[in-house]
């Protein structure tokens, strides 16, 4: 299943893919895809209402609706650091013995086609595609790695932009860098897990103004996905609907040399096999 927002920014309404352009809306038996639809068996709930409404003929034409992020503002965005040990080389840094973990403001996620606007006094600002999972149920002090699997609501599409000067030579911690409004657009669907084959063996690409800049692959992943989960979960508590960043392949601007970095009017777009593609245009500070 691939379930979707559709609609203005702060009013979405809950919706299923049924093909490649249409949808059924859900919003007269969902809220959101939020804390309390995932953490209730939300995903299961729906499933036999969207397969009656596609056969039903309910599908609508997404052409022309504005496609949201696919879940709700979470609890939080954590985000995973140098998770590709090709990336890390590129940013000059050692590949770590353990996952560094840093946090992200809840509120920076945009929709796949939104803009992404630079912040004020930015000069350096990145881009990432990035996995991103989403937390199907409360997750706390998971005994094995394989018990991740049935914390895992799904899998999202995600740009980690970040502006490199806030997160690196500003002092302190990455979150300066990573929390500015609509630096972390996601979908257009988040895709359940049955519909993946191997989420640790992806293809992943990032285009600026039609130049490949990031080609990648899951399966270089330091630590695969069920390892963060069952990782993560050793400090702190996950909730249902959380989302996890989890960190990008090389060819950020950061890497080139000269550093390349994101100006007002760049489109950048992007994709990972089996969770659609993204586009967003670049624009100046407000
Ligand atoms: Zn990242």
């Amino acid at each position: 299943m691939k379930i979707m927002r559709i609609g203005p920014a702060g009013a979405e309404r809950p919706a299923a893919l049924v093909r490649d352009d249409q949808y059924v809306d859900l919003s007269d038996v969902v809220e959101d895809f939020d804390e309390t639809f995932f953490g209730s068996g939300g995903l299961d709930r729906i499933e036999a209402i969207v397969a009656d409404r596609a056969a039903a003929g309910q599908a609508l034409s997404l052409e022309g609706k504005r496609i949201g992020s696919p879940i709700a503002r979470p609890h939080q965005i954590i985000c995973v650091g140098l998770n590709y040990a090709d990336h890390a080389a590129e940013s000059g840094l050692p590949v770590p013995d353990e996952p560094i973990l840093f946090t992200k403001s809840p509120n920076t996620l945009v929709g796949p086609y939104d803009d992404v606007r630079i912040p004020r006094g930015s000069t350096k600002p990145d881009w990432e595609v990035e996995l991103g999972i989403v937390i199907g149920k409360r997750t706390s002090y998971l005994e094995s790695v394989d018990d991740a699997r049935k914390h895992i609501a799904g899998w999202v599409l995600v740009n980690d932009v970040s502006e490199r000067a806030f997160q690196m030579e500003r002092g302190g911690q990455w979150l300066k860098g990573k929390s500015a409004e609509t630096f972390n657009p996601a979908g257009p669907w988040l895709v359940t897990d049955d519909e993946i084959d191997d989420v640790r063996d992806l293809g992943m690409w990032l285009d600026v103004n039609g130049v490949r800049r990031q080609t990648g692959s899951t399966s270089t992943m330091i630590f695969d996905p069920y390892f963060l989960v069952h990782y993560i979960s050793q400090f702190m508590i996950l909730e249902p609907g959380d989302l996890i960043n989890t960190g990008t392949p090389p060819g950020v601007g950061l890497g080139f040399t000269p550093p390349i970095w994101l100006q007002p009017g760049d489109e950048v777009t992007l994709g990972i096999d089996g969770l659609g593609t993204q586009r967003q245009t670049v624009v100046a500070p407000r």
